[in-house]
């Protein structure tokens, strides 16, 4: 339905600007190449590692907050774990894996 509402309100190109064509968005040209192909990988595969190296040095875990006397309580609200560290917060929390399972495909599950 969101597809639908979508496609409704899109205004259809005036013929003045030319006919549709596909483009590849991964130069100014247009062409696809397989250089301006790397380099788009390249580029996404380096933003997601400086984003994921960010997050990960950001998330203040219960077990950091006893370590920086801001808490006395490591444990893990959501599931009741003793020690709630980076490895539990992301991965071996309960809570965590619903999530992964929604981003991951099942076959990759069990590298978790
Ligand atoms: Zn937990």
């Amino acid at each position: 339905m969101h597809v639908l509402l979508r496609l409704a309100a899109t205004k259809c190109p005036l013929s003045t600007f030319g006919s549709d064509e596909i483009r590849w968005a991964g130069n100014n040209t247009g062409n696809f190449t397989v250089s301006s192909a790397y380099t788009v990988r390249k580029g996404i595969a380096f933003g997601l590692e400086e984003d994921v190296w960010k997050l990960i040095h950001q998330i203040m875990t219960n077990k950091e907050r006893v370590r920086r006397h801001v808490s006395s309580d490591s444990q893990c609200h959501l599931c009741h774990s003793p020690v709630e560290d980076i490895d539990h917060a992301l991965c071996k929390c309960p809570h965590a894996f619903l999530v992964w399972r929604e981003l991951v495909k099942p076959r990759f599950l069990t590298d978790f």
